[in-house]
Formats: C-alpha cells, structure tokens, sequence
C-alpha cells in the first residue's frame, strides 16, 4: 500500500469490502488516464478495429495485445494455421486508436516453472469447451487474467461473435473481482451476413454458401420466434435443416441463457443462439440473440 497522502488522511486504516477497497484505489491513484485492452490473436479485421475504436473513444490510453495463445488450441494443426500478420496489425491497430501493443511472446506469457491454472467452472463446459476440449476455456481464463492484471486495465472490450468466451469472462471477472468492466460489443458481418473471423480467409471459393448458412439459420430462428414460435427443440430442428442442406458439418446448434450458458427448453428474452459448424477445413461459429 501506499503512505498515507492527502486523500487517505482521515480514513480508517482497514477496509473490510472489496467495494470499499476499491474506493481506496481509485482515490490514491495518481494518474487519471483510464486504460482500455482489446485482447487479440491478430490477423486483425473489421470486428477487432470496431473494438479498438470504441476503447478509443472510452479511455485515454488503449492495449491491444496480440499473441496466439497456445494454451486454448487444443489442436495443434490450427494452432500452426493460425494467421500471423503483425506488421500489417500493428498498422491497423495504430490507425484505429491503439496506443501501445502488447505482442508477448509465448515464452514471455508462460516461462519456465509456470504452474498455474485458472479454471472458470459451470459456464466454460458446455459447447465450445466440450467441442474444443476443456483446455480451451482454461486457456482463454488464464491468458485475460494475465492481460488484464498485468495492463491494469480500466475497462477490457470482447466480441459478441464469441459469445460464450464473454460470458466466461464475465464470470471470471467477478468471481476474481477484478477491477476491470467488462464490455461485449456486437458482432461485426460482412454485407452478406457472414460474421467476420481470421479464419474465414482458410474458407473456399465454393465454401462461401456453406459459411453462410450458420447466420441464415439464426436469421431462420429469430424470424420463427418472431412469428410466436417458443419450443426451442423445434427452432434448433428447423435451423440444423439448414446447415445440412449447404453442406456444413454442425458440431452444435443450441438456445441458451445468455450469462450462464444452459440450454433453454422454451426461447425467453435474451435466449441466445448458438451455432458451432465446420465448413471445409474450417470451424465456424455465429450466435445471434433470437427474442
Ligand atoms: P480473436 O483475435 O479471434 O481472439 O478475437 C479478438 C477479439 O475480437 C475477441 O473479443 C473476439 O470476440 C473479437 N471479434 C472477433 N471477430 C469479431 C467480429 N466479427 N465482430 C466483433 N468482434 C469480433
């Protein structure tokens, strides 16, 4: 802790709340610039420079860290797939507001003796933590706990095209009450309604109709909903229809509670739609809020 300075002169030595401590901190902090991250794998696009710029205008000061975080691949050959641009992001970034980049390097993030875990239960199980394994969210719970204590952010921006990684983040946030708000921004498309993703650039000339047919089978379900339909075994039924007929591998297709990410047997406001597909050589995934 700091000496007492002005600001603490007067006040109880003891503080007994997080809330309270948090209070402590923001009136000892010396600095008034509030920090912003945007975690990143690179290969940045739009959906990413949508998350810089809104950090721009929020904070005096935006992270954008860049590193492809090995511990969430649970498959190596993806892993080695993964885009790397850095030069070209780091352009991009800079243009879009970004005032410093953290690129660490894998070894900088894990080094020798590293030995520790952070496991966000409930949440992280289902969907992409049982399609992609349980490391994966254990990954993605270790790599933003490190980001953010070690950028001190203010305030941390994620994708809703990741929905359920939000979600997770939420969660741990609170749980470890970390003193960084949390905001999820919308998912960016193309004209064409495919959400934009690093690794739609693996995708075929002939995938494209494939890719599509993960937001038309949410576009399908939040029509039906619209229409009065409320069972969601028959809005899932109908939608996978739709991914088989382009030819799209469904891993799942699913209506969830936002926040805690359980299947819901009838759609009540805020259910989510969630979709895992692979399409050629690539897995895909969209969601879109159905009511
Ligand atoms: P990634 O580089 O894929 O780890 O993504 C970094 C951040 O950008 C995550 O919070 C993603 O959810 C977000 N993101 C990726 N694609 C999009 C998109 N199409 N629209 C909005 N945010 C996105």
């Amino acid at each position: 802790m700091t000496e007492n300075g002005p600001a603490e002169r007067g006040r109880s030595l003891v503080v007994r709340t997080v809330s309270e401590l948090r209070e402590r901190r923001a009136a000892i902090r010396r600095a008034e610039h509030r920090v912003g991250v945007v975690p990143t794998m690179g290969a940045l696009h739009e959906g990413h420079l949508a998350l810089i710029r809104a950090a721009a205008e929020e904070n005096d000061e935006v992270v954008v860290s860049i590193f492809v975080n090995p511990t969430q691949f649970n498959d190596a050959a993806d892993l080695d797939a993964y885009p790397r641009t850095e030069d070209r992001d780091v352009e991009l970034a800079q243009a879009a507001g970004a005032t410093l980049l953290f690129v660490p390097s894998a070894a900088e993030m894990y080094p020798v003796g590293f030995a520790t875990s952070v496991h966000v239960g409930g949440v992280s199980e289902r969907w992409e933590g049982a399609t992609r394994g349980a490391s994966h969210f254990d990954g993605v719970a270790l790599v933003v706990t490190k980001l953010l204590v070690s950028v001190g952010a203010d305030s941390a921006y994620f994708g809703q095209k990741d929905a359920q990684q939000v979600a997770v983040v939420r969660r741990l946030a609170a749980d470890l009450n970390l003193p960084t708000t949390i905001t999820a921004l919308p998912t960016v498309r193309d004209v064409d309604g495919l959400a934009l993703s690093s690794r739609n650039a693996r995708l075929g000339t002939g995938d494209r109709e494939a890719a599509l047919s993960l937001s038309r089978s949410l576009q399908r379900a939040r029509d039906l909903v619209a229409a009065g339909e409320r069972d969601t075994a028959l809005l899932a039924a109908e939608a996978r229809r739709i991914l088989q007929d382009a030819g799209a591998a469904i891993e799942y297709w699913a209506i969830v509670d936002p926040a805690t990410f359980e299947p819901l047997a009838e759609v009540v406001a805020g259910a989510l739609g969630i979709v895992a597909a692979r399409v050629g050589p690539v897995r895909l995934i969209d969601n879109a809020p159905l009511a």
